[in-house]
Order: structure tokens, then C-alpha cells, then sequence
């Protein structure tokens, strides 16, 4: 990709799919641009560079500030003819009072040759049977809405324009200029941005609604390309195709971030319904599903939440006696550790995969620094553990590509619980333990939520004294315990953990007895592991349906 191109990418689904060229549908070739304030020449400079380079591209759809306040001369000539777009251009409106005079019809019109104003909002379908939806401006803030701005009346209308067609399916592309808020929830980092307080819920609204397989988005002047996510629900609707968010930066910005997006599509209404809705192995929950039901508040917030973990969050670490800077701390820049290799156990060890201690028959999937295996004497049948191949003895020691591999075991353990109608709740106890296990334990959905189990953890910590802490969302146990020290922590679906850092004596069997309890799982004699062991037969037997089960969403079968 670095050949020239710097910082243009293909966009996915576009390289190596051979599904493309073998059946010679209507493939268009896109480019996708953020804000363009202006810089006439530096955007046309660079797409005519890509077209000498890659070939012909069919558009160029520019999302964000069109013109900015200070490109007059650049402008002035392409309005008057003397220069012209390399490439059929179109844009949304304005953003601000500032730029409003630079699109004379709210309708759409053609601003200079090759370069068209879509309009407020509606849907612009080419010869290329491509369906592409579009809204302009910013959420309007006050009534009546300003000129640059769209209303719940806006999105209203353009939701009703679509959705009023029985087979409506969703639409090919969707042009916005701010962010929908909350695109990070159930995703990769969107980096700087806080995707819970910028961008707008209406246009959240309408993403949801009309299930674009494309949106972008600018405005915040970063790049971000989210994990795709899912438009149904597993199990409970009929598949659909996903949607991938792209947020593009400025044009021509000084600390190179992506502004160009290259990316070729085949009209969702020319292909092949299976093929329209197959899954990528890295798709995400639908990140406004949660906001469409705008879940009634739990009941009776706990204390310990409102407040800023932080407060007590760097108090854990005695010995470096002042507190540290939290800000900035907890947004997960935490540096990569290190490749090491994995210390050698001083004897046996009943968990390094090499050892011939491990009971293999229990062993359901083996990546490549990961493996995962069914508990021995498992609260329920499918109890697992994720374990490193080589000796490790805590979360803390592991390297990054162990961690890695970790994060992907529990991405998969997590969508395929969710598939059976379960979130696990995960947990480490890193005391008079050898050998890193994480032991993760479904609930049924129905039986409890992720609060009541953070309750039932806090409550049954109080009652024993032991102090548990709540660490900030995407921050690392690395961040909290020095490697060496030994701690306990119980890991949500919601991605919340909570922390104890074991001082004295500490109850073995914590995590599992909570779980246990009759506060969630009801099964207190189940509490022990050793009254739970089964015969050598009836652990290969479960060990083998696991496997089966979990073959779908096993990525080390397929990697
Ligand atoms: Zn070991």
C-alpha cells in the first residue's frame, strides 16, 4: 500500500475479493473524501495522482466542510470554468452560517462543472444502480433550525422517503457531516474522539434506520474506521448485511491523517442476497441498539460509580506514594510490552500445554499463544478458561501478542455465550496460582443482568472485606497491579472490571462462589470445584460439544 499512495488504503472488501472481477457486475470504484475547507487543489491534486496511478474512479463523495473561509481564489476558479474537477464531485451543504452563500438551491444544484451540490437531504441514485442517502449540515441546536442545520423533521422525512418501501432493505451509502454519537460503543477505539459526547443522536437515528453499508462521516478531523457492525439481531432476526463507519479527516492536514478513502461496491440491489449478508469475522453488536431502547436507568446506582474511579484507582499503588496524573492515564496508551519469552515452570505445571500434566481430553481450541480449555469440576458445562500456551503466571506478565490473542479468545467466547443467549463474566485470581487462567462463566441473559452481577460481586466483597475497585473502562490490569503482586479481578461483558488487590489471606474460591450464589446462578453446591468433578468419559463427552459448538466462532480453525 505505501507505493505512492501514502495514506490512501483500499478500503475492505475490495482487494484479493475475487468475487468482484469473476462475475463483472456493476462495480463502482469511490472515493471518499472528509473535509475539504477549501483546499480545491490539494483534494483534485491528489485524486488526479490515485487516477494516474490506479485507474479511473466513478465519484468522489465529500462529507464535512465543502469550503472553508478562506479559499475564495481557489474556488473562483473552477466557478468560472477555468479549472475543473478531474472527477464527478458531490458534495453536502454547509455547515455553518459562514458558508451558506455557496449553495443557492436547498435542492441540489451544480455548483461548477463536475462539482454538485446534493441538497438538504434525500437520496441520489446514478446510472450505477447505486442507492446513496445523504444528509447535510449539523443537528440543529434551536427551533427554528438554522439553514445549516437538519431537525427530527429532517430525518424524519428522509427515514420515511425510504422506509415506506416494503422492500427495503437498507442503502448503499450514507453521507453525513457530523459523527453519529455513540459509534464507538462495541468497537475498536475511535482514538481521541469521545464518541459518547461528539457527533449527533439524529444522525445515530438515522444510520440505524436506514442501514447503510457505508457511512461517513467528518467533522472531528481524525480518521476512524470502526469494526463493522451487525443490522440484526443473532439468532433472533433474519441475517443482514453489515455497515462499516468511516470518519475521514481534513484535507491536506499537517499530521497526515486519512482523508481519502478508496473503496469499490456492487449495488446491494444487484448481489447475491447470501453474499450481501455474510458476516465478517470482526463484526460488532450495532453500537445504537442500546440507544434506540435508551435502557431505563438501573434502579439504584451504585455510589462507587458515580464517582471518577480514578480517585482511588492510583491510590492501589503503595509504593510510588504520590498519586500519579489520571487524565490521559486510562485512555489506553499504555505502551506495548515487550516480546519475551515465557518463563520455564520450576515443576510440573497442570496448564503449559507442552506438560504432560495438561489434561488434553479438556482441551477445546489451541491458537498460537492461546489455548482454551473446559475447568475441571466447571460450575456449569460451559465453564472454560483461557490459558497461555507457554507458562505465564498473571495477565500482567503476558506480551502483547499473548494479550492479543487473549482479547481475540474473549471476543469469540463473548459472541458465541451471546449466540446461546449468555454473557460470561470473566475472572483472574492471580494468588497461590502458577499458571495464568482466566475463568470465564456464562449467565443466562434472562436470568440477570451485568449490573446485578457487579452488585452481587460488590456485595459479597463487603460482606468477606475485601475491598474491590472499580478501574476504569479499556484501562489494563497491567496499569493497576505490579507484576508480582497478587490480585483478583472480575472482568463484565460491559468491559467493567473490578479489582482487588490481595493484601493477606484471600477466599481461593471468591469469583466462583459469587457466581454460585443464589443471587445469580442459584447453585451454591456448586461452589467447590472438587464436588463438582466428573468421571474422565462425561468431561470428553462436554469437552466435545464445546468444540463442536464453538466451531463457528473458533478463529484458530481458520487463522
Ligand atoms: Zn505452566
Amino acid at each position: 500500500m505505501g507505493v505512492g499512495l501514502l495514506r490512501l488504503r483500499w478500503g475492505r472488501g475490495w482487494a484479493g475479493q475475487g468475487r468482484v472481477s469473476r462475475s463483472y457486475r456493476a462495480v463502482s470504484r469511490r472515493l471518499a473524501c472528509g473535509d475539504v475547507e477549501g483546499r480545491l487543489e490539494a483534494i483534485f491534486g491528489r485524486v488526479r495522482a490515485i487516477q494516474a496511478k490506479s485507474g479511473r474512479f466513478d465519484m468522489l463523495l465529500c462529507v464535512g466542510n465543502f469550503f472553508g473561509s478562506t479559499s475564495e481564489a481557489e474556488w473562483a476558479e473552477y466557478r468560472t470554468g477555468a479549472k475543473k474537477a478531474p472527477i464527478p464531485t458531490f458534495v453536502l451543504g454547509a455547515n455553518n452560517q459562514d458558508t451558506l452563500n455557496y449553495f443557492p438551491d436547498v435542492s441540489g444544484c451544480e455548483l461548477a462543472e463536475n462539482i454538485t451540490y446534493l441538497g438538504r437531504r434525500g437520496v441520489y441514485s446514478g446510472c450505477s444502480g447505486l442507492q446513496i442517502a445523504y444528509l447535510s449540515g449539523t443537528e440543529a441546536q434551536e427551533q427554528p433550525a438554522p439553514a445549516h442545520s437538519f431537525s427530527t423533521k429532517d430525518v424524519a422525512e428522509l427515514k420515511m422517503s425510504l422506509l415506506s418501501s416494503p422492500n427495503f432493505r437498507g442503502v448503499d451509502i450514507l453521507l453525513t457531516s457530523p459523527w453519529p454519537r455513540d459509534v464507538g460503543t462495541f468497537a475498536n477505539s475511535a482514538g481521541e474522539i469521545d464518541t459518547k459526547k461528539c457527533g449527533s443522536k439524529l444522525v445515530s437515528d438515522l444510520a440505524a434506520s436506514l442501514k447503510p453499508r457505508y457511512h461517513f462521516a467528518a467533522l472531528e478531523k481524525a480518521y476512524y474506521e470502526r469494526l463493522p457492525y451487525r443490522n440484526h439481531m443473532v439468532l433472533q432476526e433474519t441475517p443482514q448485511h453489515v455497515t462499516r463507519f468511516i470518519a475521514l479527516a481534513d484535507v491536506g492536514n499537517t499530521s497526515k491523517k486519512k482523508y481519502l478513502y478508496a473503496f469499490s461496491i456492487v449495488p446491494m440491489s444487484s448481489m447475491d442476497p447470501a453474499e450481501l449478508v455474510k458476516q465478517p469475522q470482526d463484526v460488532t453488536e450495532n453500537p445504537y441498539r442500546k440507544l434506540r431502547k435508551e435502557a431505563p436507568k438501573s434502579k439504584a446506582p451504585l455510589s462507587a460509580e458515580e464517582e471518577p474511579a480514578c480517585q482511588f484507582f492510583f491510590d492501589l499503588n503503595k509504593h510510588q506514594g504520590k498519586k500519579r496524573p489520571s487524565e490521559g492515564k486510562e485512555r489506553g496508551d499504555s505502551q506495548p510490552k515487550q516480546a519475551k519469552k515465557p518463563p520455564q515452570p520450576t515443576g510440573p505445571c497442570w496448564f503449559c500445554l507442552a506438560s504432560p500434566e495438561v489434561e488434553k481430553h479438556l482441551v477445546v481450541s489451541i491458537g498460537t499463544h492461546c489455548y482454551l480449555a473446559l475447568a475441571k469440576g466447571g460450575l456449569s458445562p460451559d465453564h472454560v478458561l483461557i490459558l497461555p500456551i507457554g507458562h505465564y503466571q498473571s495477565v500482567v506478565d503476558l506480551s502483547s501478542e499473548v494479550l492479543e490473542e487473549v482479547t481475540k479468545y474473549k471476543a469469540a467466547l463473548k459472541e458465541f455465550f451471546r449466540s446461546k443467549g449468555k454473557r460470561y463474566v470473566l475472572f483472574e485470581r492471580n494468588y497461590r496460582s502458577q499458571h495464568l487462567q482466566l475463568q470465564v462463566i456464562p449467565v443466562p441473559l434472562d436470568l440477570c443482568t451485568s449490573e446485578d452481577i457487579k452488585e452481587a460481586f460488590i456485595a459479597q466483597a463487603q460482606e468477606q472485606q475485601i475491598e474491590l475497585l472499580e478501574i476504569p473502562e479499556h484501562s489494563d490490569i497491567a496499569q493497576v497491579a505490579q507484576p508480582g503482586t497478587p490480585y483478583f479481578y472480575v472482568e463484565l461483558d460491559t468491559g467493567e472490571k473490578l479489582f482487588h488487590r490481595i493484601r493477606g489471606r484471600f477466599p481461593l474460591q471468591f469469583g466462583r462462589e459469587v457466581l454460585a450464589s443464589e443471587a445469580l446462578l442459584a447453585q451454591p453446591q456448586r461452589a467447590d470445584w472438587r464436588q463438582c468433578a466428573a468421571q474422565r468419559p462425561e468431561e470428553a463427552a462436554q469437552a466435545r460439544a464445546f468444540r463442536h459448538e464453538f466451531e463457528p466462532f473458533d478463529f484458530s480453525l481458520r487463522d
